[in-house]
């Protein structure tokens, strides 16, 4: 997978991904990160980005020449052209694992009153929201949107650790504990210590519900749910929320 990123701030990813899993998967070769500044594909002495709107208004508009220029030049075939944008896609799990699957990703991030709209309609295979907010520009957006797909790409982390993140099986993850056994006057579930793994996979999967139920239910309507998990779930209705 190789990411390249179009931006007129190239320099707010470096501290970004200077360092933790996206640095390692870079050093490791499990993933090529190209940051481009989108002034290089910009004309004249002043490498104009944007322009006003036309029809008026406050603000400034992202001019589509040069993110064309930009795209033209680093888009790979099977390559992915996604403009960051408040009204795409809401970015979920489930698009993160869909874009982990692409050769490349080419990320347009957007500033000001946003970008002109022949390049969402003229290049771009998609447009994606990191959610119901807006932002001053595409690049922190950009940022999650990387840090996401990374994670997920073969070999960056440990074997299976991702399957039982929250989202990837439909629910929240449950609790999790680390040593000491006793903090604060709070023990770590007996069960945890029993050594029992049959045991210790029931309880996550019925704390995973729980958490699920109480936390963001809405989520239950899609996720695979078998005749016990249905069961344990009218159990947890009549038990009080934790
Ligand atoms: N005027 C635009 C609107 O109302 O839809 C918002 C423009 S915003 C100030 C500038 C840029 O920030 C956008 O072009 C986009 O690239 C980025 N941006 C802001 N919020 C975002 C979000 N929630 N998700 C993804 N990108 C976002």
């Amino acid at each position: 997978m190789k990411i390249d990123v179009v931006t007129i701030f190239p320099g707010m990813f470096t501290g970004a991904f200077a360092e933790g899993m996206v640095a390692r998967a870079r050093e490791a070769g499990l993933c090529g990160l190209a940051v481009h500044d989108l002034r290089q594909w910009a004309e004249g002495r002043h490498q104009v980005t944007d322009d006003y709107a036309f029809g008026g208004g406050p603000g400034m508009v992202m001019k589509p020449e040069p993110f064309f220029r930009a795209v033209g030049e680093l888009k790979v075939p099977g390559g992915r052209v996604i403009l960051m944008s408040p009204q795409g896609r809401p970015f979920r799990q489930a698009l993160a694992a869909e874009l982990a699957a692409a050769p490349q990703l080419v990320l347009l991030c957007g500033r000001y009153e946003g970008v002109d709209e022949r390049v969402r309609l003229g290049l771009c295979d998609d447009e994606i929201s990191i959610g119901d907010y807006v932002l001053t520009g595409g690049e922190l957006p950009a940022m999650v949107v990387i840090d996401a797909v990374v994670r997920l790409l073969p070999g960056v982390l440990a074997e299976g650790s991702a399957e039982g993140d929250s989202f990837a099986t439909g629910l929240l993850e449950g609790p999790q504990y680390t040593r000491p056994r006793e903090f604060a006057g709070m023990a770590v579930p007996e069960v945890l210590i029993s050594g029992d793994h049959g045991a210790v996979a029931r309880w996550r999967r019925r704390e995973a519900l729980r958490r699920t139920l109480a936390m963001r239910p809405e989520l239950l309507a899609s996720a695979p749910l078998t005749a016990e998990d249905r069961k344990i779930l009218a159990e947890l209705g009549q038990e009080p929320v934790i």
